[in-house]
């Protein structure tokens, strides 16, 4: 999968175990190790999301259409009862509320109440598997700004020391903020933190989400759950608008080559769905189904890294005008569309940045230059982390004061692989505090001999 075209790996800790996800985090730093390519990984944790507890008998319970289901907190799922790990379900829904369960395969309608149960009809059947979500979208549920499983989950992955964490369900910056603190206080120097936008509140407060979070994920799947199927697209394309212009990362997620789950190729809808993701400015684009139990994973990989890859020429092809981006990274930023329009002007071949804290090359990925980006950093950490940013291709180097200790040898690597000829010229972008404190930046430009 790693010389498919992966660059960031999901675990998913709403499902498995912690000594299973131990696991998975080792072999996949090993097969990093072994394919010699820098991977990135990203904890996702459960968040706010509603599960139904275990199967009593099978793997699978069929919920007949017409049929009267309790739902109430508890463990176990039998056909007259489904458990859920929600306490007091009754104090938050009311008769007549819909229900869905597992990405709303299965829509249920509340009769009445029965005690602390409710007592539901089922008006699309299907089948039911252990440990599925569950939405209520007509109810308001209530929430602690972080529950104890994604803390103890994160404060895990802290000491697993993964690339990236991923909140689920987020409602408001403070929990990203809370997240960010506790983060730091179990060590963590330069957390990343992506927020997952997942139904109608997330979307309600975005503008505070993007100003807390390093990166967006816009969760199709529970959102076609929590909003109308035909709002996704719309939020969608909002949300990747937004996202561009603060200079945040965005990764666009969910069934995107869902039919590879089965089959050996997508639909041309699914080509065409993960191609507009990209031209429409994702940085990322992810797969879920397709990789954790799909039949191909690794045809899923592929196909989606020749998707990306027709849209990134298309998109050089078109030339387009720079994005303005307002983010956080300030006077980067300014530098960045400055940086720009001196490419254009040179009609450079690529771009290289070195950049300490990785501001710089943030907000050069973010202005969706028309040439890569070649970016120098001095941790590993902080290049996985900027994997997810679009157009950049980071090494590391130690840290040196002289220019060309670093700008020399990459020069002489792009040379040797005829990413740059001779006669083409190479904008090096450089951000640094100086010995007195004060915040430089400098472009400076190289024709190749
Ligand atoms: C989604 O709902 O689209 C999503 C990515 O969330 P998860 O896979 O964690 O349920």
């Amino acid at each position: 999968m790693i010389n498919a075209g992966m660059n960031i790996a999901r675990i998913n800790f709403s499902h498995g175990t912690r000594e299973n996800h131990k696991h998975t985090f080792k072999r996949l730093r090993h097969a990093s190790q072994k394919a010699k390519q820098e991977i990135a990984i990203l904890q996702d944790l459960q968040g706010h999301k509603v599960r139904v507890g275990r199967l009593k008998k099978g793997d699978e319970l069929r919920l007949a259409t017409g049929g009267i289901v309790r739902i109430g907190f508890g463990e176990w799922v039998t056909a007259e009862r489904i458990g859920i790990d929600y306490p007091k379900i009754a104090d938050f829904v009311e008769t007549g509320h819909r229900i869905f369960l597992d990405d709303g395969m299965i829509n249920l309608n509340v009769l009445t109440k029965g005690g602390e149960d409710l007592i539901c009809e089922v008006i699309i059947g299907g089948m039911l598997k252990s440990r599925k979500g569950i939405i209520f979208p007509d109810s308001n549920l209530e929430f602690p700004l972080l529950n104890k499983k994604d803390m103890d989950d994160a404060q895990f992955g802290a000491h697993l020391d993964v690339d990236m964490i991923a909140m689920s369900f987020v409602h408001s910056a403070t929990e990203i903020f809370e997240m960010r603190i506790r983060l730091g206080e179990w060590g963590v120097k330069n957390s990343f933190i992506i927020a997952k936008i997942e139904d109608r509140i997330g979307v309600e407060n975005i503008d505070e989400i993007l100003d807390t979070a390093d990166g967006i994920l816009i969760a199709r799947g529970d959102m076609g759950v929590s909003l109308a199927r035909e709002q996704v697209p719309v939020v969608q394309a909002q949300i990747i608008q937004k996202a561009n212009t603060r200079g945040v990362p965005v990764i666009t997620a969910t069934q995107m080559l869902e039919s590879m789950i089965y089959n050996h190729y997508p639909t041309r809808a699914e080509v065409n769905d993960v191609y507009n993701a990209i031209i429409s400015g994702s940085d990322a684009v992810m797969l879920s189904g397709e990789t954790a139990t799909g039949r191909y994973p690794v045809q899923a990989i592929e196909e989606m890294d020749r998707i990306c890859r027709s849209a990134e020429k298309e998109l050089r092809l078109r030339q387009t005008e720079t994005i303005r981006i307002d983010g956080k990274e300030g006077l980067h930023d300014r530098m960045a569309e400055a940086v720009t329009t001196l490419v254009k002007n040179m009609k450079a071949a690529c771009v290289i940045g070195l950049s300490l804290s990785g501001s710089t090359l943030r907000s050069l990925s973010s202005c969706r230059l028309a040439v890569p980006i070649f970016g120098v950093v001095d941790n590993i950490s902080l290049l996985r982390q900027l994997l997810l940013h679009r157009s950049l291709f980071i090494v590391t180097m130690p840290r040196s004061n002289r220019l060309s200790d670093l700008v020399d040898p990459l020069l002489d690597r792009l040379n040797k692989k005829g990413i740059i000829l001779s006669g083409d010229r190479v904008v090096v972008v450089s951000g640094e505090i100086d010995q007195k404190g004060r915040n430089t930046h400098l472009a400076k430009v190289y024709e190749i001999n």
